[in-house]
């Protein structure tokens, strides 16, 4: 089966060759990209930027958009891997691609950090770290990247609190979540705790929230000062999600 899979998908790299995008991790230049991820009634109902069966998948390395994305900022849009910066890193449940890019980069110190749950295996580099109590002093963090995680978090005040805590003054948070734009407060709801339930309230098995119209108050309430804009269309070869805005968290003092 494993062997019937991998011939698939080396017929599909050659058949999807072209010019249309390149993904900046492995080099495949294609003409499209591959489904990735699945529709339920909720996620369409709400139209949850993030989530939901969307072509965004690399076939060669198998990246996605919200991985793309962060690159395109990292690379062309911000200045933490030029002219010797040397970011402190903090680097969330890291995506294997990203965190590759990443460690190619020239930086002081790269933290990679994941609250550890027994269905994944996870690379020796990778600290088990709750980031509702990080383990790291104040303003120690140049760059934090938090990558679609708050949404599977409880306490997600806390957790944008402590990140908040760590960043260190004139650092950024890149801080993305799923989110919909038709829902003007955050849906969550403390009563849905079963996988089942979760799926069909939040779009996701450990989702325990929609995060809506309110998110970037949310970040601010936690003492972030926010910049959103969206980037996707100038990148047009990186295939980005033309929906998904970037939130990056500042702090001033
Ligand atoms: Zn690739």
């Amino acid at each position: 089966m494993e062997k019937l899979k991998s011939i698939v998908r080396k017929a599909k790299v050659y058949l999807f060759q072209g010019d249309k995008y390149e993904c900046p991790f492995c080099g495949y230049k294609s003409s499209r990209l591959g489904a990735f991820g699945f529709n339920l009634p909720v996620i369409e109902e709400k139209e949850i930027i993030g989530s939901g069966l969307r072509r965004c998948r690399c076939y060669r390395c198998n990246a996605i958009d919200r991985e793309r994305l962060i690159y395109a900022y990292l690379e062309h849009e911000s200045q933490f891997f030029k002219e010797n910066s040397l970011p402190v890193i903090l680097h969330v449940s890291p995506e294997k691609h990203l965190s590759k890019y990443i460690q190619d980069q020239k930086f002081t110190q790269y933290i990679k950090g994941d609250l550890f749950v027994g269905r994944y295996s996870y690379p020796a580099d990778v600290e088990n770290m709750d980031i509702t109590e990080i383990p790291y002093p104040d303003n120690y963090f140049d760059l934090i990247i938090c990558n679609h995680v708050l949404e599977h978090i409880r306490d997600d005040m806390k957790a944008m609190k402590e990140l908040f805590r760590v960043l260190k003054p004139k650092g950024k948070a890149i801080l993305q979540v799923p989110i919909s734009f038709k829902l003007k407060e955050t849906y969550e709801n403390e009563g849905v705790v079963n996988p089942k339930d979760r799926e069909r309230e939040f779009g996701q098995y450990d989702h325990v929230r929609i995060y809506g119209l309110d998110y970037t108050k949310r970040l601010m309430k936690a003492g972030f000062l926010v910049n959103e804009f969206n980037l996707s269309s100038k990148y047009t070869k990186l295939g980005l999600n033309l929906k998904e805005k970037l939130f990056i968290g500042r702090k001033n003092k």
